[in-house]
């Protein structure tokens, strides 16, 4: 059975030199059974905290956890069946990888036999077969990383937790990694609850992304919810990068920038008059056509894409621009144009 988990009203606070520190600032999330979502935000955000409080390792300062709706807030960790792929792995290095994995099971006391059944498929599953009498010193990072969750699946776990896996693999191995990952939780089907500070990782590998700041969520939603329809200029400059444009709202769909009325969507209803920021992605200002003028600051060939700043007044936009046109030298005069139905309205 597929299990759900539930955040209500969570806060949690430290005290750190005599000074309260609010890290999780009443945080209530959904998370669909065998679904996987990630927290995503910078450093400090409070991803960490909300992670260890669904592992037992934080006791909140208020608010529940709820596991297919039972209250487990105050459940001691070994008992909550959660289990958790830390960032460096957490490996006991006196241990052979076969003990490593068998570890949380000895503690269970279950019976020799189906210990070894247990451990040596899931050893199968990781391809780490032919490594269970290595110590974790002998192993590579990507194998140890390997040993790390297979310690974790072991336990049956009916929610997975992941605290930033991916941070010590070179660039390469992240991406298998990340995808090895989402494969194996997908043919599992286990809830999962991933956490990383890598925008495109949490787009890559997730069904639901919660972007965080300061403690509290910004937005939760579909990787192209958040991408496509950010609620305010954080979510959108946090994931992805974009051109916040200051405006005004002339209409109910158009905008007064740069100088000209410009079609927005105003998916949050906000009322003529008011100032905006219209959020707009590079790869949605095309280049060379449209009612704008502007001079090319920057032109920074990248391989598949050429990136453009450009200047216009004051303001300066970033413009992305596929495949082999021809490059525009920096000091040119360019005309642009925005994409129809990419300006986003934004309150803030
Ligand atoms: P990172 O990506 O850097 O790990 P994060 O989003 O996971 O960041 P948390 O580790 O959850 O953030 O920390 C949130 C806030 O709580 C930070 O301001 C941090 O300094 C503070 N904090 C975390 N743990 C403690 C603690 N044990 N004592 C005091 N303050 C803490």
């Amino acid at each position: 059975m597929r299990s759900t988990l539930r955040l209500a009203n969570l806060v949690k606070e430290f005290e750190s030199q005599k000074r309260t520190v609010r890290a999780v600032n009443d945080v209530s999330l959904d998370f669909p059974a065998g679904a996987f979502v990630t927290l995503l935000g910078p450093s400090g955000c409070g991803k960490t905290t909300i992670l260890r409080m669904i592992a037992g390792l934080e006791t909140p300062t208020s608010g529940e956890i709820y596991l297919d709706d039972k209250p487990i807030t105050h459940v001691p960790p070994n008992k909550r069946e959660t289990a958790m792929v830390f960032q460096n792995y957490a490996l006991f290095p006196h241990l052979t990888v076969f003990e490593n994995v068998a570890y949380g099971l000895r503690l269970r006391k279950v019976p020799e036999a189906e210990l070894k059944r247990a451990v040596h498929e899931k050893l199968e599953m990781m391809g780490l077969s032919n490594m269970a009498d290595r110590q974790p010193n002998q192993l590579s990072g990507g194998q140890q990383q390997r040993v790390a969750l297979a310690r974790a699946l072991v336990m049956s776990p009916k929610i997975l937790l992941f605290d930033e896996p991916l941070s010590n693999l070179d660039a390469k191995l992240r991406i298998q990694v990340r995808q090895d990952i989402r494969e194996l939780q997908r043919n599992l089907g286990v809830t999962t609850v991933y956490v990383t500070h890598d925008q495109e990782e949490a787009m890559a590998i997730s069904d639901y992304v919660v972007i965080m700041n300061g403690g509290q969520v910004e937005q939760a939603g579909s990787p192209e919810e958040i991408y496509f329809q950010p609620r305010n200029s954080f979510v959108a400059d946090f994931i992805g990068g974009v051109n916040l444009i200051p405006g005004r709202m002339t209409g109910p769909d158009e905008a007064e920038l740069l100088g000209r009325k410009v079609q927005v969507r105003n998916p949050y209803g906000i009322a003529a008059g008011q100032e905006v920021k219209v959020a707009v992605r590079p790869e949605e200002v095309t280049l060379g056509d449209g009612p704008f003028t502007g001079t090319v600051r920057r032109a920074v060939f990248l391989g598949r894409v050429t990136e453009y700043v450009i200047q216009v007044g004051d303001q300066r936009l970033v413009a992305v621009m596929h495949g082999q046109h021809r490059r525009m030298p920096e000091g040119a005069e360019t005309t642009f144009n925005f994409n129809a139905g990419a300006p986003l309205a934004l309150a803030r």
